[in-house]
């Protein structure tokens, strides 16, 4: 490795350190041999590249560089030196960018933490999603025990610096390879990755810090729902740890089907049956609604299939004032037992010619009454 340590990171000698770090980090992305496809050329690039690196991002040992220009490999004052040596900094960040940063063990111990968002299903009927509704419901949630603030320690004593991991929660261990060393890092056992220990644990949670306990409260479940609908019930999911914030629990909401009302969006379908007289000689039907029967006037001559729209009796908007509607599809019955007066009054109708059915066939017509 003789070439320059400027040119081996493609940067000038006015370089800025953030320059040479960026240099860095584009040519050891590109010539890592654990995604580099020529290997073995890869390999050696890859030393110098880090070799490069290792000086040049050292404020003392770059200025020695500039000044005495290379000094013998693995030892002088340019320190380690020298592949094999590779310098700690020069490590955690290819393991920054490989392996996404090292937040697995240090960062996220000993700080309060949030707790568990909980869901709960809750199934309601049509008439609770179209009036709106209060539920009363019970579930165990792990809830920040009061005793101890939910730091698990009994009141009076002090958690105590992991010994083990020294309070970073998390154990270094470094390997060596035929590339170098790679640094991996572990959740401290002896801690869990908390960095601390509990020498004296609170009596009421026993040094868990959370307590499971059952916890009803009333949830109110708007006007206008739909089956699948969420409510977000905030601070009333699982305690936080050391402090943290609770989480929040979600009622996810589950419609029952109605007998006789589908929905479709804010919209209501119904069937109605009516007696083949009362299509014929049209008058007045009532349809089911979830606020009470309407009115509709169905006219003389109303097929089968006919569907009427009586507006704004559909469901609420969840927010907002517009009501959806309620269509209504009628259905011709047909008597199945008929009384001697019944059956003379048909078959005198059928004599005076009531079974002449018009050119256009039964489906044409049904079609049409489906028309717009
Ligand atoms: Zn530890
Ligand atoms: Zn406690």
């Amino acid at each position: 490795m003789t070439s320059d340590y400027y040119t081996v990171l493609g940067v000038g000698r006015d370089a800025s350190e953030a320059d040479i770090k960026r240099a860095y980090r584009g040519l050891a992305r590109k010539y890592h041999p654990d995604v580099a496809t020529d290997k073995a050329g890869a390999e050696t690039h890859f030393k110098e590249i880090n070799e490069a690196y290792e000086v040049l991002s050292d404020p003392g040992k770059r200025q020695q560089y500039d000044r005495y220009g290379k000094v013998a490999s693995g030892a002088g004052p340019a320190g380690a030196g020298g592949f094999g040596g590779f310098a700690e900094q020069g490590f955690t960040d290819i393991f920054d960018m490989f392996f996404g940063g090292r937040q697995a063990g240090p960062q996220r111990q000993a700080g309060p933490q949030r707790g568990a968002d909980l869901r709960y299903d809750l199934q309601i009927t049509l008439e609770d999603a179209f009036r709106g509704a209060e539920r009363e419901i019970s579930f165990n949630h792990l809830f920040s025990c009061e005793t101890c603030s939910g730091s698990g320690a009994r009141p009076g004593t002090l958690l105590q610096r992991c010994d083990r991991c020294g309070g970073s929660g998390a154990m270094r261990s470094v390997r060596q390879t035929p590339l170098g060393q790679f640094v991996t890092q572990t959740t401290c056992s002896k801690c869990d990755g908390e960095g601390t220990i509990i020498p004296t644990p609170c009596e009421t949670c026993r040094g868990r810090g959370r307590i499971e306990r059952t916890r009803t409260l009333t949830v109110k479940i708007p006007a206008g729902v739909d089956d699948g609908s969420r409510i977000r019930v905030s601070g009333n999911g699982e305690g936080g740890t050391r402090g943290g914030p609770a989480g929040d629990l979600y009622v996810y909401l589950n419609v029952a089907p109605h007998q006789r009302l589908r929905r479709d969006g804010n919209d209501l379908y119904t069937d109605v049956p009516i007696a083949f007289t009362q299509a014929a000689l049209g008058g007045t039907i009532e349809i089911e609604t979830l606020d009470g029967a309407a009115p509709v006037t169905i006219a003389a001559g109303t097929q089968s299939g006919t569907t009427f729209r009586v507006r704004g009796k559909g469901m609420p908007t969840v927010r907002g004032s517009s009501r959806g509607d309620v269509l209504a599809t009628v259905h011709v019955v047909v008597p199945q037992k008929l009384s001697r007066k019944e059956r003379e009054l048909l078959e005198e109708f059928s004599r005076i010619g009531g079974d002449h059915i018009e050119d256009r066939t039964f489906f044409d017509r049904v079609k049409d009454a489906f028309a717009p």
